[in-house]
């Protein structure tokens, strides 16, 4: 990479650094109330390097075999790295090996894989379908809650909290409304056994004003940072 190329991500975190402090204060929340994951899809490693030195470090990744080929690149610098795509039950090796994090966990069937696989404790996220767009992954709203439980009862897995991608519309209400269906989701979690189960890792680069405005804990940034991906 360039140097300006590597002003260009640096700069681009920073603003986005103050885009998410911005949308935290302006919803009465403390303006470091909401971590920034870097998602990371088509992003070659010199770019997430330039990321992390800007001062990232959390990257998702949605493929495992990126996930797995990027790891290399990023061994001498300091992050962590969280799957943020579907996951096969053939993969599950592989992402338990470099994640510290899977953000997508939908069915109760690869949550016992993960905890079949797993010594040290690995941290999930249960994946909810908050919009009921057929071309999103994720459980049923209705079915969030038993199958949080049930993970959190396997050995090895921490369920750390719930994850959705916002509905896709021009309508600000009815996109934080699929935001707030996580949010009742998290807080029945936390009030029913699960009180580790804090995290909402919703938001992205065009709608993280909406979901932090609804209680996003975590938002996830691809294009904001790395510019619009290429396909
Ligand atoms: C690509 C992606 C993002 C980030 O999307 P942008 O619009 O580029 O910010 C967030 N979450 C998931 C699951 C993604 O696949």
């Amino acid at each position: 990479m360039t140097a300006s190329a590597v002003d260009l991500v640096r700069d681009a975190w920073d603003a986005a650094c103050e885009r998410v402090a911005l949308a935290a204060t302006k919803a009465g929340r403390a303006d470091d109330a909401v971590a920034i994951l870097l998602a990371t899809k088509t992003v070659p490693g010199l770019a997430i390097r330039a990321a992390i030195a800007a001062g990232a470090n959390l990257i998702g990744e949605n493929r495992v075999q990126e996930m797995v080929a990027k790891a290399p690149e990023l061994t001498d610098v300091p992050h962590e790295t969280h799957l943020i795509g579907p996951l096969q039950r053939n993969k599950a090796r592989a992402a338990a090996g470099i994640a510290t994090c899977i953000q997508t966990v939908a069915d109760s069937r690869i949550a016992e894989r993960l905890s079949n696989l797993t010594a040290a404790p690995l941290s999930v996220m249960i994946q909810v379908n908050t919009s009921n767009e057929a071309s999103k992954s994720g459980c049923h709203p209705d079915e969030a809650l038993d199958l949080a439980g049930a993970v959190a009862a396997l050995p090895g897995l921490r369920v750390t909290g719930f994850m959705t991608i916002g509905l896709n519309s021009p309508s600000v209400r009815d996109v934080a409304e699929s935001f707030r269906v996580l949010r009742r989701i998290r807080d029945r979690a936390q009030t029913s056994g699960l009180p580790d189960a804090s995290q909402l890792s919703m938001g992205m680069s065009a709608d993280l004003e909406i979901a932090i405005a609804e209680g996003a804990t975590m938002v996830r940034l691809g294009s904001a940072v790395f510019g619009p991906r290429e396909g």
